[in-house]
């Protein structure tokens, strides 16, 4: 996130009610943190709350931007940071170390390389790679009060976790203004607050990485859904492979572990999002052996080999698209 160029594609999408603008519903979209984001909420509108507060913690961690805490950490090796960026940045390292490193916000040499910032895409040289891998350490992160630090060539990007952050932050926000029933989109991260005014749930749709329709939908209710996925952002090699943004901190290379997207859905939207990344470079093995570990989360992973694998806490709230060419399996 927070890179130059747009991206339209938003890794899921809510499926809205038909009835465009029924009496006390409130709906605006807005651009922040390089994605569309959209809003809807009943008898308070908390349109510009939102979007303000997407455009506040992109301040804090846009990594493009020089005067942010991160861009001013990345510059110097060492900012004087604000509670929220020491707060995410210890959570994400936290979620490092419970998916063996798979989730790295050190990774950013690497995300550089490839041209993920700037929109030049390129396979960079051998000896590129091994100096982006040799970068790469969230262990190397030294957190001491407020002042955060990074070894010499080392750069923190917060762009796996950001918008999870701001899901929590968007979730407390409405709960606050008194708002019972809410969905927001936050370019891929969805957030709701309770279900729909009639108090059934929201249907999130998963989009189908290979085309542009869905895979099916997730009912849910007071959760977030983040999904990572391959189709996001991405360039074809001069051998016809498709290198995406979502880097493999063990080999400083696009994340190849034969999921083409994860979806996380759970209580806490930071986790939902940093698992989503990481689960995406760890494979579907390894995230059913951390799915059996940890608690509070449960995923949706469509597989390169055409199997939607869904965990035994969703099995009942997850439909699969009518006609789908996909195997729908439960991990259980
Ligand atoms: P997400 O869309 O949440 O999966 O986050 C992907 C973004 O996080 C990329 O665009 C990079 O900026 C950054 N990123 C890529 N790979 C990793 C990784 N393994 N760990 C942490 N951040 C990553
Ligand atoms: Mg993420």
């Amino acid at each position: 996130m927070f890179k130059k160029f747009f991206i339209l594609s938003a890794a899921v999408f809510a499926v809205l009610a038909l009835s465009a603008c029924a009496s006390g519903e409130f709906s605006s979209d807005f651009f922040a943190m390089d994605t569309y984001m959209s809003v809807k909420t009943y008898e308070v509108d908390a349109g510009d709350a939102v979007k303000n507060e997407a455009e506040r913690l992109e301040s804090l961690f846009s990594v493009t931007d020089e005067k942010s805490e991160i861009g001013t950490l990345n510059a110097n090796g060492r900012v004087e940071a604000s509670e929220e960026t020491v707060d995410l940045i210890e959570r994400a390292i936290g979620i490092s170390g419970m998916t063996d490193g798979a989730l790295d916000i050190t990774v950013y040499p690497a995300v550089r390389a490839w041209g993920f910032t700037t929109g030049e895409y390129a396979v960079p040289s051998p000896e590129k790679i091994e100096e982006a891998r040799s970068l790469t350490d969230f262990t190397k992160v030294t957190v001491e009060g407020n002042t955060v630090s990074v070894p010499d060539g080392f750069a923190v990007d917060l762009g796996a976790v950001a918008k999870g952050y701001l899901g929590d932050r968007v979730s407390q926000i409405l709960k606050n203004a008194g708002i019972t029933s809410a969905i927001a989109d936050l370019g891929g991260s969805i957030v709701t607050v309770g279900g729909k005014p009639d108090g059934s749930p929201w249907r999130v749709a998963i989009r189908d990485p290979n085309g542009e329709g869905s895979v099916g939908v997730i009912e849910v209710k007071d959760k977030c859904v983040v999904t990572s996925g391959g189709y996001e952002r991405y360039f074809t090699d001069e051998d016809g492979v498709k290198r995406w943004h979502i880097i493999d901190p063990a080999t400083a290379e696009p994340a190849d572990s034969g999921l083409l997207s994860a979806t996380v859905i759970g209580g806490g939207c930071v986790l939902c999002d940093g698992l989503s990344t990481a689960i995406f470079v760890m494979g579907a093995e390894k995230a059913e052996a951390l799915w059996r570990r940890e608690e509070g989360f449960e995923m949706i992973l469509v597989t390169e080999t055409g199997d939607i694998l869904v965990t035994d806490g969703i099995k009942e709230s997850f439909f699969l698209s009518e006609g789908s060419a996909y195997e729908l399996k439960v991990i259980g």
